[in-house]
């Protein structure tokens, strides 16, 4: 854990210009000027640092990037357009034709299609294994394994993987660790501790912290990165430099969201332990959460979601939803205002059942992002809808 964390994440900030302005300016421009033919050569041959055209890097995207590294403890980073821009980077940058990937069956939809219908043209092939089965990590290694890849906690279901198991299992075969850090934030867990290479998130997500762009990152070493770099350079999935001047300043107050979010997504999952339309209510700092001591192991706090299972299925499912009167129904999360999903007729209604019921996503499962308005709000939306479910 960053013990400066805070202190980095607001005063991390690129050098102010000739107009000494306190706040960052936004770098709205697509190319640099060079000084002279040389200057571009040496920009051009790295002998000289700095920015030469905006799909390489941008003053604004560098300070995101720069800041969101030192605080994964990271060395460097490449900022993307989205989260999924980060993940097929982090997988298409070290993928060949032949190789394969074990992956935590526990996957964000978007990131199990890349595995299952995109990378397969491409001669990619993968295992899937169940997050905490130990045994199983190691029997899907092949000779041709190149890459494990997990999520943790994972969306929507909230299972773990045990974050040390997985970086010693990787070091051991020599294989590279993926993780997608999106749920937990660096704040509250940081995989490359643990010896992942590649740290991947959808910055859409706590990161803004707000609903208001899109980004995603993936992070690691000077030598992981580089592949990174070159991959996003030559295919252009790049940051804007308004958006990064957005996540920049999101940055500066996760610390404080985070600690706000956990503490009211643990009164929300404590309070409705003992409702009766519910058949399960999970939260990864709950006793009742089976993977509750690792949980507490890894991560600082529990994070900011709640997912509810509903004894009524399907069906109760989008009643509750519909019955919600201040919490939006949208399909983002890590929001200040508070989300509600129903994945198996959303986000994962591309799964069949049985690759739901793999991964804990049962018809009456609800996701709660849950936000930062006072908590007695969220917790009495949420019982008034519970109470007119049929
Ligand atoms: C949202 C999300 C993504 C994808 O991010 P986008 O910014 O929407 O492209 C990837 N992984 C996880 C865990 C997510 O929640």
């Amino acid at each position: 854990m960053n013990e400066h964390f805070e202190t980095e994440a607001i005063r991390g900030q690129i050098e102010r210009s000739s107009h000494r302005e306190h706040a960052v300016p936004v770098y709205l421009t697509s190319s640099f000027v060079f000084e002279s033919a040389d200057h571009a050569r040496a920009l051009f041959a790295d002998e000289v640092e700095g920015a030469i055209y905006s799909r390489y890097s941008n003053p604004n995207v560098d300070e995101f990037i720069q800041k969101l590294a030192k605080l994964e403890g990271c060395e460097t980073g490449v900022a993307t357009a989205s989260g999924m821009a980060a993940m097929f980077a982090g997988l298409a940058s070290f993928l060949n034709a032949g190789d394969h990937v074990v992956a935590s069956r526990a996957l964000f939809g978007s990131t199990h299609q890349i595995l299952t219908q995109i990378l397969p043209r491409w001669g990619v092939e993968h295992s899937y294994v169940n997050p905490s089965d130990e045994a199983g990590w190691k029997a899907a290694i092949r000779p041709s394994t190149r890459m494990l890849m997990a999520e943790t906690p994972s969306n929507p279901g909230l299972a773990l993987v045990d974050l040390e198991f997985l970086g010693n299992l990787a070091k051991e075969h020599g294989l590279l660790l993926n993780i997608d850090n999106c749920f937990a934030t660096p704040y509250l867990q940081n995989p490359a501790q643990y010896g992942a290479d590649i740290v991947t998130h959808s910055a859409t997500k706590f990161i803004d912290g707000q609903g208001r762009v899109l980004g995603g990152a993936v992070l690691g070493s000077r030598e992981v990165i580089d592949k990174v770099k070159f991959f996003a350079r030559q295919t252009g999935p790049s940051m804007s430099p308004f958006n990064a001047w957005v996540l920049s300043k999101s940055l500066e107050t996760l610390a404080v969201r985070m600690e706000r979010h956990c503490e009211n997504a643990l009164a929300v999952a404590t309070h409705l332990q003992k409702n009766p339309k519910l058949s399960a209510v999970n939260y990864p700092f709950l006793e009742s959460h089976p993977q509750v001591k690792l949980a507490k192991r890894q991560m600082r706090h529990g994070g900011g979601i709640v997912t509810l299972e509903l004894a009524g299925g399907y069906t109760a499912g989008t009643q509750f939803l519909d019955a919600l009167d201040m919490i939006t129904l949208s399909s983002n999360l890590g929001d200040s205002r508070s989300i509600a999903t129903h994945p198996a007729s959303t986000t994962h209604s591309k799964l069949s059942n049985e690759e739901r019921a793999a991964v804990n996503i049962t018809p009456g499962l609800v996701r709660i992002s849950v936000g930062l308005e006072t908590v007695e709000d969220i917790i009495a939306d949420i019982d008034q809808a519970l109470e007119r479910v049929g």
